[in-house]
């Protein structure tokens, strides 16, 4: 059976690994590793010591969908409304500039709760505490290292962590040119190493480590 490592346990990461296994179902092995000791990444949520139920979100608050992103992803808005996960926002947020086209919705569970359902739903071994620091293309496959721990071989590798914490990576990463999903196709002259004229910056993006019969 295939082994995909997917860097990352934040939305991306964890609706990768959700989609991943959607479309494969149990053709293959999903192994989801974070630096971080939870899940969420910019989509984290803090609780209180003394009282479990006393939540704070530090990154993202509320979700917005414009009209073309309720449409093309209206499965899922309408998967994680049905698991309550999402509710629309109806209280007036201070400073908020309401257009009337626009939903926005609010995650009574904090907003790591998204994450969490799409981890879920993957049935991937999550793995937090696992800070990634080398990737080695190894025969068809990569041989990925990580802080204090033993190097760990994958027939392919879903990075989804911001493009800075991709070039802090050793090995065979960033020696080559990638195609990337977003930043040298929204603006031309800009590169992974270079985003200097990338005028959408600060960009994440999607880096998959395949052979390309993979
Ligand atoms: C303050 C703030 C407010 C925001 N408000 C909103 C909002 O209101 N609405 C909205 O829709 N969006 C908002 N956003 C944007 C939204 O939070 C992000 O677009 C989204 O969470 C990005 O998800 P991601 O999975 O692509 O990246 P991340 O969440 O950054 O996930 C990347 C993960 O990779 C892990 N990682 C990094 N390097 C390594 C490594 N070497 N080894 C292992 N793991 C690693 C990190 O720990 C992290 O968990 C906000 C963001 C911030 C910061």
């Amino acid at each position: 059976m295939s082994r995909v490592l997917i860097v990352g346990a934040g939305l991306t990461g964890s609706l990768c690994a959700c989609l991943l296994r959607r479309e494969m179902q149990n053709k293959v092995k999903i192994v989801v590793w974070d630096k971080s000791r939870g899940a969420g990444g910019r989509m984290s949520t803090s609780r209180s010591p003394s009282n479990a139920a006393c939540t704070a979100d530090l990154g993202a608050q509320y979700i917005t969908a414009t009209p073309f992103y309720a449409q093309i992803h209206q499965s899922f808005y309408e998967e994680l409304l049905s698991h309550g996960i999402l509710k629309p926002l109806v209280a007036p947020v201070e400073g908020m500039i309401k257009k009337d086209d626009l939903r926005d919705f609010v995650t009574p569970k904090g907003v790591s709760s998204i994450v969490k359902h799409y981890l879920r739903e993957s049935g991937a071994e999550v793995l937090f505490e696992h800070c990634v620091t080398h990737i080695h293309q190894k025969g068809a496959g990569w041989e990925v290292r990580r802080t204090g721990g033993a190097a760990e071989e994958f027939d392919a590798v879903v990075l989804t962590m911001p493009v800075p914490q991709i070039l802090q990576l050793q090995g065979d990463v960033c020696s080559r040119e990638y195609s990337l999903r977003t930043p040298p196709k929204c603006c031309p002259g800009s590169s992974l190493r270079d985003p200097a004229h990338c005028r959408h910056r600060p960009y994440s993006c999607t880096l998959l480590l395949a052979h390309s019969d993979f």
